[in-house]
């Protein structure tokens, strides 16, 4: 069989049905093609299952490339306010958590819902279980054989995602298609993901496994002020992922565990007011107990304050509020939230999304050398390079 359509879109994701519905809308025949069973899996479980589907904050800094102006285009012809208003207008409740992030109150099940009653409203078909098997352009004609048949279709929209999450079914589709057709790819690494350590400082880590503080974390490029989480392998939380994607391997990162308190200060203090107690129980006082517990024996557990000399407060303050470590790598693409790297936006026009040199040709999402921090910004990519796409193609 073979069917023909004005747009085929690849990958029923958040990107991919965002452009289909902004097609279908201008009228264009639209479908929308994944292997996955079901659409939009990485919806249903993004933000803990509550889906942080934009921020209030949305702003050009807040997304790494290779070329930082490329995102500007897009998220100002669809910004996070048009997405608001979406949401608003489907009646989904939410709320701000923190630093401007958005998430629903129930589900994010209520913003697949949404998405999928905006493919039926505008006539979008959508293939799932069915497996790409190659594309190829003619004259001004692509042709995608797929395991249910040949299709063909004037414009191709990419929306295939990274490389995160491969049991999700995340595949490296959109950099193979891209290299087929001469794009360029900027190397993939995970982001958004979990630190690993080794050795000594490992096993410090997996005592404080549950331990959760506010911390500054210094790549040297950029910092993150957030929460701070010691795991079984290592450091997560918001502020060490964040961090992640910065880190490149080898690289030591800096942890300051008291960014609102001065702990020299408040040391030498301990010492005045209470210099009969143990290091640990005026660590406590701006530490949470089990961290304070623990960097008081790896230094001078044993010594009563007033038995500390400067050098040796000095030298516990160091250890508190420039901590310096070196990641043994990331937990990788198993868990890695985003991918960093991907199509190369020097080849492709940031007001539309289409390749320079192909016409008919679309890449949008995470696909694009285009990653968001935490917090939202992810999702607003998604919908803003998928609705510049749909208003072109
Ligand atoms: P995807 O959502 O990855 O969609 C790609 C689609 O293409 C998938 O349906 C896949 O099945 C399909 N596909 C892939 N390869 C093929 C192939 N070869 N053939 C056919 N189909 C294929 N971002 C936020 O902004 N807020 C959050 O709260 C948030 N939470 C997250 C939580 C987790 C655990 C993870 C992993 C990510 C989270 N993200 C969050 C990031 C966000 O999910 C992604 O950035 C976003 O989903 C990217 O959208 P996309 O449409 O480009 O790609």
């Amino acid at each position: 069989s073979s069917e023909n359509y004005d747009i085929i879109v690849l990958g029923a994701g958040a990107a991919g049905l965002f452009s289909a519905i902004e097609a279908g809308k201008r009228g264009r025949s639209v479908c929308v093609i994944d292997h996955a069973k079901k659409p939009a899996e990485k919806v249903r479980i993004s933000g803990g299952g509550r889906c942080n589907f934009t921020n209030v904050n949305t702003h050009p800094s807040r997304f790494i490339s290779q070329n930082p102006h490329f995102c500007k285009s897009a998220l100002k012809q669809y910004t996070q306010h048009d997405f608001i208003a979406r949401v608003d207008q489907q009646g989904i409740k939410y709320h701000e958590k923190t630093l401007g992030q958005l998430f629903c109150d129930d589900s994010a099940t209520e913003i697949i819902q949404m998405l999928l009653d905006d493919c039926a409203a505008n006539n979008v078909e959508i293939r799932l279980s069915t497996e790409i098997i190659g594309v190829s352009k003619r004259d001004t004609e692509f042709l995608v054989q797929t395991s249910i048949g040949n299709m063909h279709c004037e414009s191709l929209i990419v929306a295939t995602g990274g490389l995160s999450i491969p049991k999700m079914g995340a595949t490296p589709f959109a950099y193979e298609l891209a290299k087929q057709f001469g794009l360029n790819i900027i190397d993939p690494r995970p982001g958004l993901v979990p630190f690993m350590f080794g050795g000594e400082l490992l096993a410090e880590m997996s005592e404080l496994s549950g331990v959760s503080v506010r911390a500054r974390i210094d790549t040297g490029e950029i910092a993150f002020d957030e929460a701070m989480l010691f795991t079984h392998r290592g450091l997560s939380g918001p502020a060490a992922l964040q961090a992640s994607s910065y880190w490149l391997p080898g690289n030591e990162i800096e942890v300051n565990l008291a960014q609102r308190v001065d702990a020299l200060a408040a040391l030498k203090k301990g010492r005045e007011e209470a210099p009969k107690k143990k290091l640990a129980s005026v660590l406590e006082t701006f530490l949470p107990s089990r961290l304070a517990q623990s960097i008081a024996e790896q230094t001078y557990a044993s010594f009563r304050m007033a038995d500390l000399s400067n050098a040796k407060l000095e030298e516990i303050a160091k250890r508190i509020s420039a901590w310096r470590l070196k990641p043994v790598g990331t937990e990788g693409y198993r868990t890695a939230e985003v991918t960093i790297g991907g199509i190369d936006t020097n080849d492709l026009s940031s007001k539309t999304m289409e390749a320079k040199n192909v016409a008919g040709l679309f890449f949008i999402g995470e696909a694009v050398d285009v990653t968001g921090w935490l917090g939202g910004y992810n999702f607003q990519w998604a919908w803003s390079s998928g609705y510049v796409a749909g208003q072109n193609a």
